[in-house]
């Protein structure tokens, strides 16, 4: 099913057969929760308790990319919440999609409709690339925030959140007061290499990721000498600038990830453009770090993953 963030792979959240085909069909870890999708505050007052913040927050957010991570009522199988005594929640802002979830009358549990460990599906296509014809699509064309939900813990005293998305840590705390945001670049504030086995490798393509991070211009000239090194030991190079940028890189092989003054356009664009350079052979991308503010937050959180935290900072 499509929604504004990436296409999901739907099914009843009330039905335990369908959720563990959703884990089988995308190869994923049983012991990661799905997101719960309603259509209306009643079917999430029936899954899970809101407080005060809760509501304030479905209030103001849905339907939108904004998840809950809420005190279950234990009326959602614990295949959907891996045991936990909490479900995560949200109303996408899609019409379809609501009108979908309407028709069934159940809540649909639906993780991003892609192999576990590869860039998310904005595009039917993209699903369809995954899945082949195992899947029926419903093909609202591409999305149109292009990358998963803001997810928010709302049982800790101090909400916190455990991804960010196109909702940000501001527009929660102007809401409901202070929130939070658990270790979204851990790994690589702490100082640390990557961990061995690509621990950290996910939203990945198959091409090796590269982040060039810093003054645009020194950014540049860090990206220029990579591929021209990258082109000698016969790796096919591609990099992913912001258009203001695309000159800087002369003749070589560049993908617009958008504008520098609106990082919609990067969220947008992440990852239609990494499953593109797979498709079209390049082995190597060299992405240009955009600034990690508003939606720009999550747009790096997901390239630094993707990127297994393979950072260059010039
Ligand atoms: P995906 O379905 O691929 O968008 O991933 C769903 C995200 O929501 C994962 O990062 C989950 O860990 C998170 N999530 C869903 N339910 C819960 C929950 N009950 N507690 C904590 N995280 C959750
Ligand atoms: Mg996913």
């Amino acid at each position: 099913m499509p929604t504004e963030t990436v296409y999901g792979l739907a099914a009843s959240a009330m039905n335990e057969t369908a959720v563990s085909s959703i884990f089988a069909l995308k190869g994923r870890p049983q012991d990661n929760p799905l997101i719960v999708h309603v259509d209306s505050l009643p079917m999430a007052r029936s899954l899970a308790e809101l407080d005060d913040k809760a509501e304030k927050l479905a209030d103001k957010f849905w339907p939108g990319p904004l998840t809950m991570v809420l005190k279950s009522r234990g009326v959602v199988p614990a295949g959907v919440t891996a045991g936990l005594h909490t479900v995560g929640i949200r109303m996408p802002d899609c019409d379809g999609t609501l009108a979908l979830i309407s028709a069934s009358g159940v809540p649909l549990a639906a993780p991003s409709a892609n192999k576990s460990g590869s860039p998310s599906p904005t595009s039917a296509a993209h699903v369809a690339r995954d899945f082949g014809d195992e899947l029926l699509i419903l093909d609202a064309g591409e999305c149109g925030i292009g990358v998963e939900s803001t997810v928010v813990d709302m049982t800790r005293e101090i909400p916190v959140i455990l991804r960010p998305g196109a909702v940000t840590q501001e527009m929660l705390a102007d809401c409901i007061g202070k929130v939070d945001c658990a270790q979204a670049f851990a790994p690589m504030e702490e100082g640390q290499p990557a961990a061995p086995g690509m621990k950290y490798r996910h939203y990945a393509p198959a091409a090796k990721v590269t982040v060039g991070e810093g003054e645009a211009a020194s950014v540049a000239e860090a990206i220029k000498y990579l591929y021209d090194k990258e082109l000698k030991k016969g790796e096919k190079p591609l990099v992913m600038a912001a258009r203001e940028h695309k000159r800087f890189y002369g003749r070589r092989d560049v993908a617009v990830t958008g504008s520098e003054d609106d990082l919609r356009e990067a969220a947008r664009s992440l990852y239609g453009l990494l499953r593109g350079a797979d498709a079209d052979g390049f082995t190597s991308i060299l992405y240009e770090a955009v600034p990690k503010v508003g939606i720009g937050f999550a747009v790096m959180n997901r390239v630094y993953k993707s990127a297994a935290y393979n950072i260059v900072r010039v």
